[in-house]
Formats: structure tokens, sequence, C-alpha cells
């Protein structure tokens, strides 16, 4: 039986209709399913619900892109009026992350997914690059009309890491993101750089797998044996922590 891997989803408005919808990006299903998973969609909770009473029946947890992360929740009041917040979500993810990280459950955080993790770890973040870090490459492609698997700049990535042993000591990567991790959470290591020293991935040892990256490797696998590695790497981390009873 395929590893059964949990994706939050959000709230969204259909185009045209303003009907309320739930919504993810396609890219994070295909990758999975192409890497031998079976996806499942997490809503946010309804009242009387528990998203951690799914969670335990499956096998791990993608953290996907998305808006930001509420800077109440490092502490902050909203810096910049580029910081866009769905608080329903956030309500969601950090209890799931948490629960992931607690559980030894396998979790993979990207692009946002990689913020929600350092911050429900209880990290902080550079809510507006271009505002807190103008010294900074341009990260945020958001208004590229061009394909998503652009490469944007490059990364090194730390020796010795779990990222390393899956990429290589450095890779391409696109770039959709104009938030940053600032203070790193207790036991996250820093695994990769990009030229201006912002951190592109972390990673927690002694964790079967919890790794998250600020690129967006869903729109890469078609094109970079590295980010087909990386969910690889994740699925075959979920299938290994699957109770024997249960496969
Ligand atoms: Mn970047």
């Amino acid at each position: 039986m395929r590893p059964l891997i949990g994706i939050p989803c959000y709230s969204m408005l259909q185009q045209g209709s303003s009907r309320p919808m739930y919504g993810l990006g396609k890219a994070y299903v295909h990758a999975l399913e192409q890497a031998g998973a079976m996806p499942v969609l997490i809503p946010p909770s309804v009242e009387g619900d528990d998203p951690r009473d799914l969670l335990v029946r499956l096998d791990g947890l993608l953290l996907s892109g998305g808006n930001d992360v509420d800077p109440a929740l490092y502490g902050e009041k909203s810096l910049s009026s580029t910081v866009i917040v769905e608080r329903e979500r956030d309500d969601l993810e950090i209890p799931l992350a948490r629960f992931a990280v607690e559980r030894e459950m396998p979790v993979f955080g990207i692009c946002r997914g990689m913020q929600l993790l350092n911050v429900a770890l209880g990290g902080t973040l550079y809510q507006d690059i271009a505002t807190q870090r103008p010294d900074a490459l341009k990260h945020d492609h958001h208004s590229y009309e061009g394909p998503r698997d652009a490469r944007a700049h490059s990364i090194h990535v730390a020796s010795g890491s779990r990222l390393a042993e899956i990429v290589g000591p450095t890779t391409h990567v696109n770039s959709f993101h104009h938030q940053a991790l600032k203070d790193l959470a207790p036991g996250l290591l820093s695994t990769a750089v990009a030229e201006d020293g912002l951190l592109e991935a972390v990673e927690l040892p002694n964790h079967p797998f919890a790794l998250a990256v600020q690129y967006h490797p869903e729109e890469l696998v078609a094109s970079d044996p590295g980010s087909r590695a990386l969910f690889a790497a994740f699925v075959a981390a979920c299938a290994a922590g699957r109770p024997a009873a249960a496969s």
C-alpha cells in the first residue's frame, strides 16, 4: 500500500462565482503521486474536529507554499502591507507540524511550509525581505510571468546534511518568497543558504525526516533530478515509518 501523506489545504474563493472553496496547488499532489505516495488533503478544522485525529492515520505531512504566517505567532505586529495572513491555515498547520515533530512522523516543508515549521518550533521570520534585508537577492518572482520552473538563484548546501545527501552540494532553484527565516527555532539546523546568506533549507537532526526548503521542488520534478530525489526520500521515509501490521 502506498504511503498516505496529508497536505493541509486552505480556504479560497472560486474565480467568477466567489463561491467558498478549499484549494491546493496541483503540483504538490502530482509530485507526491509520481514519487509513489497517495496524497490526502486536510481541510481546516471545523468545530469539534481535531485534525491530529486524521494525521495519526497517515504516514507523513507535507506543508505547502502559500500566504504568510501571522506575525503575532512569533510575537510581532505586521510591518508591511505586503504581509498577507491566513490565520485559519496557521491554526490548522501549526498543531500538525508540532505533532509530526513530536511523533517522529516524516514532515516536508516547502516555502511557506518551511517558514511555518520554523514558527511552530519557536523561530521568527523576516516579514518582508525587500524591506528588512534590502541587500538581499531578489527572491520574490511572483510577478514573473514565465514558467514556474525557471531558476532564480543557486543555493549552497551544508555538507553532512540530509539535504546534501539527497541533492548534492549546490543546486539552482526557483524562488517565489518575499519572507525568509530570521531566528532559527531551537533544534532546527540551517542546511542551505543563498549567495546573500538567507536560509534556503533547514532540517531537524535525530528525526526520521523533518526537512524543509524555501524553493519549490514540486515545480522542478520534470527537470531536476535533485527535486525528484527529494520527493523520493520523503516518500521512502513515510513508507519506512508505516507500522508493519498496517502494510
Ligand atoms: Mn530564494
